[in-house]
């Protein structure tokens, strides 16, 4: 049988429906009263005062026990950032929907874990042998036990012992902030080729193995002096990536030959006549045509919902990742795909609208302005190219000449202040030529440009080197940061 990702998506919806959950719809993409985030990036975000205990009691959230949804997710920028691992990654996305069901003081880990394997092994049907789940190691130091019960409940689920796999607090504890709500989290893989084992779980080193869902066991509150108090209401958080599902229901290599990815691949094909998609990875990749249908498909999602949402392209914040995206996308779409720049994007949006408007109607309300938005961007960006990029080649024709790795510090500089390459759009560049960028050089060369323009900061006498705790002293006492760099924010969950 079939699975279309439409009919994936709401045999998620009817499972948890029948379960008594409700539905919430996905919150923006553009988070509205969280400015501790530039997009978000998982279902939870919109659930925060809940965990939190600030949730306004007459609020319909108030009276939420039990809820699922998929939520527009973008991780690009900030805490969770994909974007670089775009086109070399075979089923990470700058947009995604994350599929996700909640209980908020109500059912908890037990019945968390069933749900996650009935859904997996008796909705979809998943072959159990090819189904892994980790569970929380513990943390001696930090006084944590090792989530045994999690265990436990796969066990009792009828998995078998030696796909349940102890991993450590980077992947299997989650906590929101310093203090807070948190808890252990047990994520489930599937071995997309069948006769992996545990070690690949442990290793991450298989591409044909992939994380699909995370269950989170939100059970503690961790106080101001570090310690883990119960809480006395525990939460349930799940997240389950609607195009990995979608990847492994329609038996395919990656995310991009899936029926959500497939149609834009086509138009591509269609509006540039370069060859078809072969789903080529890495070096065997050898045109990088592949590569680039990948980006070009990932970042016109991305920037449909973006700008639906209310999303503009500038200088700061969560504006400035939607410029770079369609940077990235559009100098992607020139140089490998034979581009030539101006509407190329607005051209492309129509299939997306075509393929998802039909569950987010919001993406087909303001066609036209994102469509003239995409266009200014894309044109406007096709003159800085045409201005600096004599000096890009220029100053990598030289390092390659020169067998150097990286271009110089002070040329990535000069292309960012006289040509208005970010230094972001400088480093994709380098990189497709095999090169890095001299990042430390470059922040000396932003500091020194700025310190001899703007303000001479006490104890730094110009023409002397700057240290790195200079950098970093300029930076903290007078906010010398460029404001483009959006990487640069303190960002968290
Ligand atoms: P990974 O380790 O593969 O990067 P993650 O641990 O960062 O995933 P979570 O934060 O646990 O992901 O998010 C929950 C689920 O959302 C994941 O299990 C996965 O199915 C999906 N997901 C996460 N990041 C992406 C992405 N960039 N593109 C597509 N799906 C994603
Ligand atoms: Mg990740
Ligand atoms: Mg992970
Ligand atoms: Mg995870």
């Amino acid at each position: 049988e079939f699975w279309t990702s439409d009919r994936i998506r709401s045999e998620f919806f009817n499972y948890f429906r029948n379960k008594n959950h409700t539905f919430v719809p996905s919150s923006s993409t553009i988070p509205l009263n969280d400015p501790s985030l530039l997009f978000a990036n998982a279902g939870m975000n919109q659930f925060k005062p809940i965990f939190l205990g600030t949730v306004d009691p007459r609020s319909e959230m108030a009276t939420l026990k039990r809820a699922f949804n998929s939520q527009k997710c973008v991780r690009a920028g900030g805490k969770h950032n994909d974007l670089d691992n775009i086109g070399k990654s075979s089923y990470h996305h700058t947009f995604f929907e994350m599929l996700g069901n909640w209980s908020f003081g109500d059912y908890f880990k037990k019945e968390s874990i069933a749900q996650s394997w009935e859904v997996l092994t008796a909705v979809y049907k998943l072959p159990k042998d090819q189904i892994y789940a980790t569970y929380f190691e513990g943390d001696a130091e930090n006084g944590l036990e090792p989530d045994l019960e999690a265990k436990q409940h796969w066990l009792e689920q009828g998995m078998a012992e030696d796909h349940i796999v102890p991993g450590s607090s980077k992947d299997n504890f989650w906590e929101m902030g310093k203090t807070g709500p948190c808890g252990p989290s047990s994520e489930i893989f599937f071995d997309c080729v069948g006769g992996r084992n545990a070690s690949h779980i442990v290793n991450q080193d298989d591409p044909n193995v992939i994380e699909i869902w995370n269950n989170v066991f939100i059970q503690f509150n961790r106080e101001s002096d570090g310690s883990f108090r119960p809480l006395p209401s525990k939460h349930i958080d799940t997240g389950l990536g609607l195009e990995r599902l979608v990847y492994v229901l329609q038996n395919k290599r990656s995310t991009y030959d899936t029926d959500l990815f497939l149609p834009i691949l086509t138009q591509i094909q269609h509006l540039t006549r370069i060859r078809p998609y072969e789903g080529r990875f890495g070096s065997i990749d050898t045109d990088g045509i592949d590569t680039a249908y990948r980006i070009v498909a990932d970042h016109v999602r991305s920037l449909t919902f973006i700008l639906s949402d209310g999303g503009i392209p500038g200088s700061v914040g969560s504006g400035y990742v939607l410029r770079h995206i369609l940077r990235r996308g559009a100098l992607t779409a020139r140089n490998k795909l034979g581009v030539t720049l101006g509407s190329f994007f607005s051209s492309l949006m129509p299939v997306v609208l075509e393929s998802l408007g039909h569950i987010y109607p919001e993406i087909t309300q303001r066609t036209k302005e994102m469509q003239e938005i995409l266009d200014s961007e894309e044109r406007a960006f096709s003159q800085i190219l045409e201005k600096g990029e004599k000096l890009f080649q220029q100053v990598t024709s030289r390092a390659i000449q020169q067998n150097a790795t990286e271009i110089g510090g002070g040329d990535v500089w000069r292309l960012y202040d006289t040509f208005g390459f970010p230094v972001d759009l400088t480093r994709f560049m380098a990189e497709q030529l095999g090169l890095g960028i001299d990042e430390v050089g470059f922040e000396i060369a932003k500091a020194r440009s700025r310190e001899s323009s703007t303000v001479s900061p006490v104890g730094l006498t110009q023409g002397v080197a700057l240290t790195v705790h200079d950098i970093a002293y300029l930076r903290d006492n007078f906010k010398l940061e460029a404001t483009d760099d959006a990487s640069k924010h303190e960002l968290s969950t």
